[in-house]
């Protein structure tokens, strides 16, 4: 599901700089984790799956913490005829710029609105100003801007950003993507235990917040829930 509708090879960078309390890539997100592997090695298992796959998303952890080997990845891959996608949490928007040229899919994730940086603070786990929102911000206009198709994702976590007034807000923030994608919020294998305590919010909930985001005029809204799996509101 991580490329809508694409049957999809995804290349997991290790690594983030961010610590959304939510976050279920667990594993992903310790820089110093996971086993380095040389490109080649990568290259090899994506030609093993080349009958089956039409594209390859980068994904993590941030691929964008290490553009060299994305911009390498994606440089062999276009040669086989794939498409390439990405998915970043946004804050390295210089990193965006060197890739974008490879890129036919982009997904930023987007925490909460941008001028409420004590929230967004809270949903990526660490204290933000408005300047380090800026980059984000800046990430997500360069992919509206570039000839990929572009997703704003957000999931949706109770207690924090599950209210309309702050995801109407949000939607005006995100205007000019393809889709806003809404995922459930889910209590098991995440990075906060202090988080496992809070409710799923359910499918029912979900779409009543993408119709609100839909009524700001975002293109397309999605919701990603256990219930129905990926949906178009
Ligand atoms: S959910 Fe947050 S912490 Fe987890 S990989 Fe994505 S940006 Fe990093």
């Amino acid at each position: 599901m991580e490329w809508c509708g694409r049957p999809t090879a995804v290349v997991l960078f290790q690594g983030c700089d961010l610590r959304c309390p939510w976050c279920q890539n667990v594993d992903s997100v310790d820089p110093k984790g996971g086993k380095i592997t040389e490109l080649k090695n990568i290259i090899k298992h994506i030609k093993e799956l080349l009958p089956m796959v039409d594209s390859v998303m980068a994904a993590g952890g941030e691929p964008l913490l290490q553009p060299k080997a994305c911009l390498a990845l994606m440089k062999r891959v276009r040669k086989f005829g794939l498409e390439c996608g990405i998915r970043t949490n946004g804050t390295n928007p210089k990193a965006l710029k060197r890739v974008l040229p490879y890129l036919n899919f982009i997904a930023v994730d987007i925490g909460a609105p941008f001028t409420d940086t004590e929230l967004y603070g809270k949903m990526i786990g660490r204290p933000v100003t408005g300047i380090f929102l800026q980059k984000i911000k800046e990430s997500l206009r360069i992919a509206i801007g570039s000839d990929a198709k572009v997703e704003a994702r957000t999931t949706i976590v109770p207690t924090l950003n599950d209210r309309k007034d702050i995801i109407e807000e949000l939607a005006l923030d995100v205007i000019g993507v393809d889709w806003l994608r809404f995922q459930q919020f889910r209590n098991v294998s995440i990075l906060d235990p202090s988080f496992r305590e809070l409710p799923i919010p359910s499918r029912k909930e979900l779409i009543k917040l993408a119709r609100t985001a839909k009524k700001k005029g975002v293109g397309g809204v999605r919701i990603f829930t256990i219930e129905g799996g990926l949906e178009e509101v």
